[in-house]
């Protein structure tokens, strides 16, 4: 589903950190937000979210303006650093949580949670706990339980900068696959160039809470727009 943010801001008090933000992604789209720390990556995934309350402008979902929606009546996919997974439930049951808070039939509930678990490829770790389970292994149970409800929008903040380099890497092309798979619109938050390069259609560029440049990531490395892109990218002009 297509995501516009439009004329968004955001501020903590009397300190502004988002000011008259425009954004659109696309219906399937993958987009990058990319940027140093503290310039406002998360603090727009959590507008869309709808953790945090905007100070202006207006979030829509399609045509369905969400402004005003709390996150549980968005529909959004959420994967953070840290993969929160509940630590004294099963895979199945984590993946499952989702659907019995939506009140989810149980042949229902068995049905979609071996679908994802096989979009995932953890079919072998169904029973098994948080604990026994790799750091790649939980952020695929992370990403199933964010899908499992067909969000209109996967949001990803970070995802892998807890995973060791070899795991980064692979989570990086699984991420990609189930996305493209499913079809779904995601941001991915990051501060890795690497990472957006790589994974996504296009990149946002932010600085200091605004978009200083977006577009796709062959665009962006051979017509960086300024010195702070080019600087960013690793490619001085
Ligand atoms: P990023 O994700 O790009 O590292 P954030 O969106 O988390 O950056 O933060 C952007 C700015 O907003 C930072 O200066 C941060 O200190 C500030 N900020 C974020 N959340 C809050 C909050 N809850 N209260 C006050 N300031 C905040
Ligand atoms: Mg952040």
């Amino acid at each position: 589903m297509r995501i516009l943010l439009d004329k968004f801001s955001k501020a903590f008090g009397a300190v502004s950190v988002i000011e008259d933000m425009t954004l659109e992604i696309g219906d399937g789209e993958m987009l990058a937000l990319l940027g140093p720390s503290g310039c406002g990556k998360s603090t727009t995934l959590f507008a869309i979210c709808g953790i945090h309350k905007v100070s202006g402008g207006r979030i829509l979902f399609g045509d369905r303006d969400v402004t005003s929606l709390p996150p549980q009546e968005r529909n959004v996919g959420v994967v953070f650093q840290s993969y929160a997974l509940y630590p004294h439930m099963t895979v199945r049951e984590n993946i499952a949580f989702p659907l019995r808070i939506a009140g989810k039939s149980s042949v229902e509930v068995a049905r979609q949670v071996d679908e994802m678990a096989q979009l995932v490829h953890i079919e072998p770790l169904l029973d098994r706990r948080p604990a026994e389970l790799s750091g790649g292994q939980q952020q695929r149970v992370a990403l199933a339980r964010a899908l499992v409800r067909r969000p209109h929008v996967l949001l990803l903040d970070e995802p892998l900068a807890n995973l060791d380099a070899k795991l980064r890497l692979e989570m990086r092309s699984e991420i990609r696959r189930i996305q493209l798979e499913t079809g779904i619109t995601a941001v991915l938050v990051t501060h890795d160039q690497v990472e957006a390069m790589s994974m996504c259609d296009r990149i946002a560029i932010m600085d200091a809470g605004r978009i200083v440049q977006i577009a796709t990531p062959t665009e962006m490395y051979n017509d960086p727009h300024t010195a702070f892109v080019a600087g960013f990218l690793g490619n001085p002009p």
